[in-house]
């Protein structure tokens, strides 16, 4: 787990997911529901390695590791993870064309590119921006905005990604960037966006589920082992 978290952010950074040294990428510790991973505060995601995470409980007590808890880590994730089943791992970023579309009047994703329907009625919105996070009450708020969803947009801020494992969530992160960058580049044209029609995205959807493993495996998993393979033949010390 701690290998891919590492890849997770490696990865996040070689995308152009982060921003500056800020953002967190955290996950539950395996059999444990009070306890976390979490890279220190001050690492650049390009630099981050398996060997670095803290281990935080949920009153930002670090039991292992050395380094800082950033105020916003706790109180963003720590409440995601305790309030939402589906969030074993909690990515959190300010990832450009998602949260281009926060800043939107209307921040809807819409459903009009093929990657966009992977996201159909998976997307929760908030869009009371509360300045920063640094009480549990606004976490635990967020944690209610996202409900059962996998994906919070968080109005003129970013976006909470969250997943039962550390790849499940990394597949949803990077689509939901590239789905917004396809919708914005399309905005960008000042054309009107030709919206799919509601029988082809629920065929369509269907179809993302019945092709969700190939050979056995989880699409996802399979991504992120190719995405680490990547890592791999690049001079990388992540998993270190
Ligand atoms: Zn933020």
């Amino acid at each position: 787990m701690r290998i891919d978290l590492a890849a997770c952010h490696r990865l996040a950074e070689r995308f152009g997911l982060n921003e500056g040294i800020d953002n967190h990428l955290t996950a539950m510790l395996p059999g444990r529901d009070d306890r976390f991973l979490l890279a220190p505060f001050g690492m650049h995601w390009s630099e981050v390695k398996a060997s670095d995470f803290l281990v935080v409980d949920f009153d930002g007590r670090v039991l292992q590791g050395q380094g800082p808890v950033e105020d916003t880590a706790l109180y963003i994730h720590q409440p995601v993870h305790r309030l939402s089943p589906q969030g074993r791992c909690v990515l959190h970023t300010h990832m450009p064309y998602a949260t281009a579309l926060t800043m939107l009047e209307n921040p809807c994703l819409e459903m009009a590119v093929q990657s966009a329907l992977g996201f159909h009625e998976d997307v929760a919105y908030d869009p009371a921006y509360n300045g920063l996070a640094l009480d549990f009450s606004e976490g635990e708020r967020l944690a209610r905005a996202l409900g059962d969803k996998s994906v919070l947009m968080m109005g003129n801020h970013g976006v909470l990604v969250v997943g039962r494992s550390i790849p499940q969530a990394f597949e949803r992160l990077y689509f939901l960037e590239r789905a917004a960058q396809a919708q914005v580049l399309a905005l960008s044209t000042g054309r009107p966006l030709r919206l799919i029609a509601r029988p082809v995205i629920e065929k369509t959807v269907a179809q993302f589920a019945a092709g969700a493993t190939v050979g056995g495996r989880d699409r996802a998993e399979l991504h992120f082992d190719a995405l680490k393979r990547v890592l791999d033949r690049t001079p990388s010390d992540y998993a270190s």
